[in-house]
């Protein structure tokens, strides 16, 4: 599209020239317009869509340089050229200082010079509107970044602040205008709170990027302070010449304050604020340097609250929390500040006599602390009272670091807990923890019949023909009043070993099938319930009776009772256990060899074993990976059991590859967590009722046992 330009002139002849010109202009016509006064001219600028205006400036309603200006005024942006006559100039002169673009004289006009001339003015003005479109950007672009940016001359001095850079120096863009950045822009060094040498001055020498030193602190106007970070460079005109600095930095306070608060969170606990267990090592470790180099002693006491669960089970979290942070409090007035109290986590305390920590001192520390614990804790609107089982460890005779010092006070820890709580004990080379342990199980296990601490949990067994629930296998629990849930690992074998496995195994056995028979009963369709059995039950003379009397006790017919003996135990006297199982098994009652594949059973054994059931243990089931897996084992098992009749079971299912994977291979029956975890009664009552949910809860949280 061709420029517009408006001639703006009443010389008649002046007009026809100049139109003529333009029109025939042969590289670029323009269109022109011709107007002969100013009032009609600025009408027509109002419009829009003149590219130019060339005007000359005796009009018959407007004479001079005030021609121009109101022409200027009407359209600021459009260039204007103004006519000059060839004995006056001086009023064109003018109008060009006061921002024509150019001045023609008369009589110069039937030539290339005006077309050029616009051409020249029309470029210079692209130009110009694309560079104030650039710098707006910029601009918008600058006070838009968090990012505050101060620029300086050569001399150092402010010539631009962003808004970012506003709101950091408390300095507006105006005031700091001209000012020495060392006012505007003042750092100090956070630690030796010495003024920095400010990075522009080394720019501006140095012509080269500068990154700023760390621990810079910014000071504000008013005198506040930040931490920031970030770095100036030199500003260079178009020849490469330095021409001013520019500073661009941030505010870290915040990042900085969420460093040492991770720093810290990762070294205390979250609870108390005390050391944590990485901490603890530390100080144990430095401690340890200390004592080897001025052979002197440290002391650790292993502290840990008894009966802590009781009340955290009773009161609540809450004040579990609460009362562990009054522990706390305690811990720390008995100690010197020199020594360090830890949490281990739960309720468990470490303490860290650092310095004289020999046994008079230690063994004294340990009597205040359980002095100090005795008193009660006010805790919401209750005295709650609470002891501590202490156990100590000296260096170096206990141990020679962090680890061993530790683990000895724990294994005297728990001598104290043996010793009836409330006491502490230093640790001597014949105490074994888990001797300890076992020695500790086994008095509370003597109690927990009577107090009828057992609780039996139920994992359904699935058939994976029919995806239905078939039966479910009853696991033992143990209620413990301060331990919490204890699991059959953890006591069975102790029972085991002092017998107690036999009155504990008869309970199993009469809740188990008294259970199975209620819900039988009761319409439920359940199949079968399956109940382990020790190797050393099984193996006792009147099993067989106390067995039968059980059957008849409940009224659960034989057929529904599968009994789980492990391949171990089977293959112990495998001999006499061929014979028990032909006894069983004439009462009708259903047998599985339980973990089948870890017992190095033979197989003429197995085809003597009047058998009818084979689990494959969980170990090989967790083999399986991938789809494509092998699983030899598994699919021996699987092809074994069929070719000798027998139902196979694999336990552990925890994912459906392994299911895919059992269920191609046509194993009759499946239980694993994939299906459910073992259930308390009333829950897998509802799953025989409602069938499986997709994902049920888990069984309660398990806790450790001596705590
Ligand atoms: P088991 O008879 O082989 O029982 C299966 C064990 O595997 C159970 O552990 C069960 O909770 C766990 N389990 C089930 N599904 C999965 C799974 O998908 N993944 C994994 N990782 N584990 C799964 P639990 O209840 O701790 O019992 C352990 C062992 O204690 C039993 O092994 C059994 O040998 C013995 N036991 C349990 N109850 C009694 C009992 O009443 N009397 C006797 N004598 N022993 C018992
Ligand atoms: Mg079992
Ligand atoms: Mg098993």
């Amino acid at each position: 599209m061709s420029s517009r330009i408006l001639v703006l002139t009443n010389d008649v002849n002046d007009a026809d020239v100049l139109t003529k010109v333009l029109r025939g202009d042969r590289s670029e016509p323009f269109d022109v317009e011709s107007l002969r006064s100013l009032g009609a001219g600025i009408d027509r600028l109002r419009q829009g869509g003149i590219d130019a205006v060339v005007v000359n400036l005796g009009l018959p309603d407007s004479q001079g340089l005030a021609t121009f200006e109101q022409l200027h005024a009407a359209a600021p942006h459009t260039p204007i050229v103004a006519l000059s006559a060839a004995n006056d100039e001086a009023p064109a002169r003018q109008a060009v200082q006061r921002g024509a673009h150019a001045y023609l004289t008369k009589g110069h006009f039937d030539c290339g010079l005006v077309p050029q001339t616009l051409r020249n003015i029309m470029q210079r003005k692209a130009i110009e509107a694309a560079f104030y479109t650039e710098k707006a950007r910029a601009e918008i672009a600058l006070n838009s970044i968090s990012d505050a940016v101060i620029c300086t001359d050569l001399s150092g001095r402010v010539n631009y602040l962003n808004i970012a850079a506003e709101a950091m120096t408390g300095w507006s863009r105006e005031e700091a205008r001209g000012q020495a950045i060392e006012n505007v822009f003042r750092i100090i060094n956070g630690v030796t709170r010495q003024a920095d040498f400010n990075p522009v001055e080394l720019v501006l020498q140095r012509d080269e990027v500068m990154g700023l030193k760390a621990n810079t602190v910014l000071v504000r106007r008013d005198g506040s302070e930040a931490a920031i970070e970030d770095s100036a460079s030199p500003i260079h005109d178009w020849d490469g010449h330095i021409t001013g600095a520019v500073i661009v930095f941030h505010d870290i306070s915040a990042a900085k304050a969420m460093t040492l608060k991770m720093a810290h969170l990762a070294q205390h606990d979250f609870l108390t604020g005390l050391p944590n267990r990485m901490l603890l090592n530390d100080r144990i470790a430095q401690a340890v340097t200390l004592a080897k180099r001025h052979n002197t002693h440290l002391a650790v006491l292993f502290l840990d609250l008894d009966n802590f669960k009781t009340i955290n089970d009773s009161l609540g979290h809450a004040t579990g929390d609460q009362l562990l942070q009054s522990v706390t409090t305690r811990l720390n007035a008995c100690v010197r500040s020199s020594d360090t109290v830890s949490r281990q986590g739960g309720d468990e305390f470490v303490i860290l006599l650092a310095e004289g920590g020999h046994e008079e001192s230690a063994a004294l520390t340990a009597g205040k602390i359980l002095a100090a614990l005795a008193k009660p804790h006010a805790v919401g609107d209750s005295a709650l009272h609470v002891n501590a089982s202490i156990g100590i460890s000296v260096y170096p005779a206990d141990g020679l670091d962090a680890e061993a010092l530790i683990k000895s006070a724990d294994t005297a820890m728990y001598h104290a807990k043996g010793k009836g709580r409330n006491n502490y004990q230093f640790f001597t080379s014949d105490m074994n923890r888990r001797a300890v342990e076992r020695q500790l199980v086994e008095s509370h296990l003597r109690r927990a019949l009577d107090r009828q601490e057992f609780v039996l949990h139920y994992q359904p067994k699935v058939n994976l023909a029919t995806g239905r629930v078939t039966g479910a296998e009853a696991l033992l629990r143990w209620r413990h009043p301060d331990w919490g849930l204890v699991l059959p690992d953890r006591f069975v074998p102790v029972a085991e070993d002092c017998g107690l496995i036999v009155p504990i195994g008869r309970w199993v056995l009469r809740e188990a099938c008294g259970q199975a028979q209620r819900w039988i009963e009761s319409g439920l369709a359940l199949a079968s319930i399956a109940v382990n059995i020790s190797a050393l039950e099984f193996h006792q003379a009147e099993f067989a009776q106390a067995l039968a009397e059980m059957l008849k006790q409940t009224g659960l017919p034989a057929h529904r009772l599968q009994l789980e003996i492990t391949e171990g135990g089977l293959m112990r006297d495998a001999k006499a256990s061929a014979k028990i199982l032909r006894e069983l098994k004439s009462m009708g009652v259903q047998l599985a060899v339980d973990d089948f594949g870890t017992g190095y059973s033979s197989l003429s054994y197995l085809n003597q074993f009047p058998i009818d059931i084979l689990k494959i243990d969980q170990s090989f089931v967790q083999d399986i990976k991938c789809a494509d897996d092998t699983g030899i084992i598994v699919s021996a098992v699987i092809g074994m059991g069929n070719n000798l009749k027998l139902q196979v079971v694999a336990e552990g299912v925890e994912n459906q590859v392994q299911l895919d994977f059992l269920t191609t291979r046509q194993c009759d029956e499946a239980q694993g967590y994939l299906f459910s975890r073992p259930l308390a009664a009333e829950q897998f009552a509802d799953i025989l009722v409602n069938g499986m949910p997709a994902r049920l809860g888990n069984e309660p949280k398990v806790a450790s046992c001596c705590q």
